[in-house]
């Protein structure tokens, strides 16, 4: 199958970066680019007109985990502050009697909503950091399904947090240390890496870098070595993480993973906007940044999230001064990494009180090569000959935008997800003018919905305090009776 996608503005690759070419022309020959430029003259089997729209490569999104968005919701807990803005410990910290495994049908949906979320938002590659725990192979059925990259294994760890009856969060070692969990994901990896024409990649997930002992996280750097595959973890996301590690090692997050062997090329940590020297933590910061930079890893930036939760990287522009790679993840509802561009650029130059910060460019490198490079990828995140021919068309022609002078800034200035026109994954249009060419997305909303409702009614069954989800985060207003 050939593919000539003729007249929109395109996001070419020069070599070392992205480069615009006007009314230019994308050809696709199966799941590969062969040519990128101006010559629109080879036959092929359909031609896509995107005059007026960006030809631009499939944007990586570092961080989607696959589930609902019930737990976003309540994040915005008023109750308690105590967790440090360790968001996930709001709703993923159970009274340890109240644990009961979510039904398979419901973990379904959230796998199925959140990766198409993804896909359509234009995220032709996704990491998932782990999403409700089930069995893999219909994990596996999903992707091949819907036809995004996804990278994936199932996240191990080798201690739990709990909330006790008096609400206070408590880290408790597992007896089995993690180990069980770890040859899980590795025979995950074995048996699925390369699974739907390369759809389904296989990365090692060790869950948080103050829930995985260092042993754990020196075997898992073994374990990735020998399997070929990235790394992701969860590092310097809230300030309770670090001051556990602090208190525990002695050492800011950063150095403690230094010692652990668990930095490289290919690992990503996820958020990593805690350091020392950040505002918020009483901490000088040393060479944490360097150290990130000399070891190659990325950190996947997620603004939007830390946002959410009234704190910033402290800033995206530091860190790129320093030598560190940044990726960009989205990681809460929505699973708009267009939007999650603007995020980045915005809060940063707010944190370092400079509108002249955070360029564009920078910020949609972060979204293409960044997420792509993290994950040892050169044929992804960029339009080039022989590249996998991961394509978006972004339809400019909108009141949103209105008239634009450089489509980058545009883009990342007014730009949304709901702007993504099409997708195409590995040579296939999986999402054509808007909708997908695989599943019926409006049984999929129906049933994603009916699942979070569920979720939400029920909770009060398993919060820590009985509490409901009205008491968790109070309606917006009063609903008239
Ligand atoms: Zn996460």
């Amino acid at each position: 199958m050939k593919i000539r996608i003729d007249g929109g503005v395109v996001v070419g690759w020069s070599g070392t970066g992205h480069e615009i070419i006007p009314d230019g022309s994308v050809l696709i020959e199966n799941d590969t680019i062969r040519s990128v430029g101006k010559d629109k003259s080879q036959a092929v089997d359909k031609v896509i007109d995107a005059s007026g729209k960006i030809v631009s490569p499939g944007f990586v999104n570092l961080h989607v985990h696959s589930q609902l968005n019930v737990g976003d919701y309540l994040l915005a807990d008023v109750t308690r502050k105590d967790y440090l803005t360790a968001n996930w410990f709001v709703f993923g910290a159970p009274l340890k009697e109240k644990i009961t495994p979510p039904p398979a049908p419901a973990v379904a949906i959230g796998r199925k909503y959140a990766l198409f979320s993804a896909l359509k938002n234009g995220a032709t590659t996704v990491l998932d950091p782990g999403g409700g725990p089930g069995a893999l192979d219909e994990y596996v059925a999903i992707v091949g399904q819907q036809g995004g990259r996804v990278f994936f294994s199932p996240p191990y760890r080798s201690s739990d947090i709990f909330t006790d009856a008096q609400g206070r969060l408590y880290y408790e070692d597992r007896e089995d240390k993690g180990r069980p969990g770890l040859e899980r994901a590795v025979a995950f990896i074995k048996q699925y890496h390369g699974a739907h024409n390369g759809r389904i990649q296989g990365i090692l997930n060790p869950a948080q870098a103050e829930t995985c002992e260092p042993a754990l996280l020196k075997e898992t750097a073994a374990a990735a070595k020998e399997l070929d595959v990235p790394i992701h973890l969860h590092a310097g996301g809230n300030a309770r993480e670090f001051l556990h590690i602090l208190n525990t090692y002695r050492k800011p997050v950063v150095e403690y993973l230094a010692g652990t062997g668990i930095l490289g090329p290919r690992t990503t940590l996820g958020h990593m906007a805690i350091t020392g020297g950040h505002s918020r933590i009483d901490y000088p910061r040393g060479d944490e940044l360097k150290l990130i930079a000399e070891s190659g890893a990325t950190v996947g930036h997620c603004p939007h999230k830390c946002a959410k939760m009234a704190f910033a990287m402290e800033s995206f522009d530091q860190y790129l001064a320093a030598g560190v790679r940044i990726g960009l993840g989205t990681d809460t509802y929505p699973l708009d990494i267009i939007a999650e561009m603007r995020y980045a650029s915005l809060i940063s130059r707010l944190v370092d009180r400079d509108a002249s910060g955070a360029r564009p460019a920078d910020c949609f490198n972060a979204a293409t090569i960044g997420g792509a490079d993290a994950l040892g990828r050169k044929d992804l995140g960029r339009l080039a000959a022989g590249a996998k021919a991961d394509v978006v068309i972004i339809n400019l022609r909108t009141t949103r935008y209105g008239p634009w002078r450089d489509p980058i800034n545009a883009l990342v200035e007014y730009g949304s997800g709901a702007d993504v026109e099409t997708v195409i994954v590995d040579g296939e249009i999986v999402i054509d003018n808007g909708r997908s060419t695989r599943i019926d997305e409006d049984e999929l909303f129906a049933q994603a919905n009916a699942g979070a409702q569920r979720a939400w009614d029920g909770w009060v069954t398993r919060d820590w305090n009985g509490r409901s989800t009205e008491d968790i985060v109070p309606p917006a207003f009063p609903t008239r009776r």
